[in-house]
């Protein structure tokens, strides 16, 4: 493959500094606020983006654009059976490669997913009462083998582990301290710093009224501030950590719509294999139909003139 020092930068000066793909639109849970990455509801007849089109396009975006960071989703990632070939066939020419998955399936595959060269794995962990949880994810016993499916990915080094929580207004906003403890507890078993909390904001747009449950990040954030012995500020996402008795919590909440939009660096790619350059539309997607090397290059230049701020 022939390689230049391209960088793929969109009008308003954001560059693409990672990939997202979602793998499937299958998921064995029906989380309440799910956002399906954009995609709309699993749709049984959709044809799945092939091992071989991830892939290439992640080799032409590392080769060509500099793209070194790659993020797998869905759906839900541990469905697709060829996970492991996926991960193995992008080692060579990533830094970077983590999946986010709801762990239901992690206790069966974390060892082979590290042995394929998978970085890191984050977990969606909303709850840590299983009535909750089923009634937040609409599934049953579930909870069990997510806990499982950490403690697997801990041993598999997978790490750090993000538990990914969306926090819900008279839902679960009242958990993260016993999140803090359990994510303690994970420590014990890893290296220190092992597992790391994630509190994310609700992204109600998907399912407006879901808006009521949108969490006090204000009040969250203060207490974290009042208890934490160290504060870092991430420069990309400008994301706040905060370190509170040994456990490390980096906060997802965009100040504004505007800066979120402004600092976004990603570009997804669906289920069906096509380029989308926002989450929050679909009236743009430019598709990939083979794994031929220039295609790909004119999809993501393509890609680039449609990516525009959603909220500015
Ligand atoms: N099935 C996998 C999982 O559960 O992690 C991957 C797909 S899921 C769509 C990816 C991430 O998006 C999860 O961490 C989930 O919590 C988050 N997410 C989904 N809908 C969201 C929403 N409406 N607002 C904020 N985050 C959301």
């Amino acid at each position: 493959m022939k390689r230049d020092k391209g960088r793929l930068i969109d009008a308003y000066g954001r560059e693409i500094r990672s990939l997202r793909f979602s793998l499937t639109s299958r998921c064995t849970l029906n989380c309440i606020y799910c956002h399906h990455e954009g995609e709309g509801r699993e749709k049984k007849d959709k044809k799945e983006i092939s091992a071989e089109l991830v892939i290439a396009i992640a080799r032409v975006a590392s080769a060509h654009f500099g793209i070194r960071k790659i993020k797998i989703t869905g759906g839900e990632p541990l469905m697709r059976t060829d996970l492991a070939e996926i991960v193995r066939g992008m080692r060579a020419f990533e830094d970077d490669i983590s999946v986010t998955t709801n762990g239901v399936f992690l206790s069966k595959y974390a060892a082979d997913l590290a042995d394929a060269g998978l970085d890191r794995a984050n977990v969606s962990l909303d709850s840590l009462k299983e009535e909750r949880y089923d009634s937040i994810t609409r599934a049953k016993n579930n909870l069990p083998r997510v806990i499982e499916g950490i403690y697997s990915a801990i041993d598999a080094g997978l790490t750090p582990i993000k538990l990914n929580m969306v926090l819900l207004k008279g839902i679960n906003d009242d958990e993260i301290g016993d999140m803090m403890r359990f994510v303690r507890e994970c420590n014990k078993r890893g290296d220190g710093g092992a597992v790391i909390l994630q509190p994310i904001e609700l992204i109600p747009t998907f399912n407006p009224p879901m808006a009521q449950y949108k969490a006090d990040f204000g009040k969250i954030e203060d207490e974290l501030k009042s208890k934490a012995s160290k504060i870092k500020t991430r420069r990309l996402q400008r994301r706040k950590k905060y370190f509170v008795d040994g456990v490390e919590v980096e906060v997802v909440h965009p100040i504004d719509n505007t800066e979120f939009c402004a600092n976004c660096s990603r570009l997804r790619i669906t289920s069906d294999g096509q380029l989308k350059a926002c989450l929050l539309r679909d009236d743009n997607l430019v598709p990939v139909e083979s794994a031929d090397e220039e295609h790909i290059i004119n999809q993501l230049k393509l890609a680039m003139k449609y990516r525009e701020p959603f909220f500015r």
